[in-house]
């Protein structure tokens, strides 16, 4: 692997954080019901996501750790959101800045087949044990790229970066169980098991229900009991969800989750959008806590702005900003504010 390439990797891979949700969402890609997650030293030495989905057929083990090699369709499925730009990038990527073992097994297979790949050069597959599913680990983030190594934060820092990241996963998909351990040999009591530092069992029941169980592990009933329910559509997009009230805040902005066609993003445009109404409505510039998922056409948004970063961009962005501020301005309106 060239060292070009593994800075390209680093592109998209920008911290142990940015590692696991693309490990993660390729387990949601795959119909997980279950996905665990364990890292050690802030992801640095170790990070680990196993799952009970569909799994990797041996024959595209090597193809799945190759650039621009995705299993994905184009065309119309939802899945395609993911489609525009960097597609097939994550898992070579990780590879080429670590030392990466691919484990998978499909239904079909009587057996499961693991794969390394050790800065960004293959090995041979090989039999191995493991249930149906996937378990990907990834050890040594960055050992062969010193540069960047030099930019994560300290170990604390990088495990609660991941933390919320885990937790943002677990918003945008109510019906897959997490959990988040945390292997390191450093913190004392550790247990084989690790310290669980989150844990969701897949919620029950319709969606709508499913997400508020969820949104309430996560975010606390107390902004569950007290959020306004928000739904609106307009021009081909759909906002649902759950917005608190000034009184509710709990103050910074990280308390605001969005979430597009089913993935966390981060976007200054609706986080402004969600500020604006608030400003509108209720003449206060605070920060309510907030969880808003907006579902639109794939073709609609390019969730993939910039690989590592968790931007989205509007065909329309006049659009989604104006459904935003006109449903909560609604809800809040309802809510007699
Ligand atoms: P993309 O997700 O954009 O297709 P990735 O590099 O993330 O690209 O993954 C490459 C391919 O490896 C996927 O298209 C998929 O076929 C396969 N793959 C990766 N992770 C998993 C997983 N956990 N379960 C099943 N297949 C997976
Ligand atoms: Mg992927």
């Amino acid at each position: 692997e060239s060292a070009q390439n593994r800075i390209a990797a680093g592109e998209v891979v920008e911290r142990p954080a940015s590692a696991v949700k693309e490990l993660a969402e390729n387990s949601l890609d795959a119909g997980a019901r279950r996905i665990e997650i364990a890292i050690a030293d802030g992801g640095r030495t170790l990070i680990r996501v196993a799952d009970d989905g569909h799994g990797i057929p041996e024959a595209e083990l090597a193809l799945a750790l190759e650039r621009h090699a995705t299993s994905k369709t184009d065309g119309a499925d939802l899945l395609d959101i993911r489609s525009f730009g960097f597609r097939g990038e994550a898992l070579p990527s990780i590879g080429a800045v670590s030392r990466l073992v691919l484990t998978s097994r499909t239904e079909a297979a009587d057996a499961a087949w693991t794969l390394r790949c050790d800065a960004g050069r293959l090995g041979a597959p090989a039999p191995a044990a493991l249930a149906r599913g996937t378990v990907v680990e990834a050890r040594d983030l960055f050992h062969a790229t010193p540069a960047r190594l030099k930019f994560l934060r300290t170990d604390r820092a990088e495990t609660q970066a991941v933390a919320d990241m885990v937790r943002r996963l677990a918003m945008a998909a109510p019906e897959v169980g997490f959990v988040l351990r945390d292997l390191s040999e450093g913190g004392a009591k550790a247990s084989p098991e690790g310290r669980v530092l989150f844990r969701a069992d897949p919620e029950p029941g319709e969606p709508r229900h499913a997400r508020r169980l969820r949104l309430a592990r996560v975010m606390g009933r107390e902004f569950t009991d007290n959020a306004l329910e928000i739904e609106a559509e307009r021009e081909g997009l759909r906002l649902s969800g759950l917005a608190g009230l000034p009184t509710y805040s709990r103050g910074a902005a990280v308390a605001q989750f969005l979430f597009v066609n089913g993935r966390p993003v981060r976007d200054k445009l609706l986080t402004g959008a969600l500020r604006a109404a608030y400003m509108d409505v209720l003449h206060s510039g605070r920060h309510p806590a907030a969880a808003l998922y907006l579902e639109c056409d794939p073709q609609l948004v390019d969730v993939n702005v910039h690989p590592a970063k968790t931007e989205v961009r509007f065909r329309e962005p006049g659009v989604a900003r104006g459904l935003l501020v006109s449903a909560l301005r609604h809800a809040l309106a309802e809510g007699g504010h």
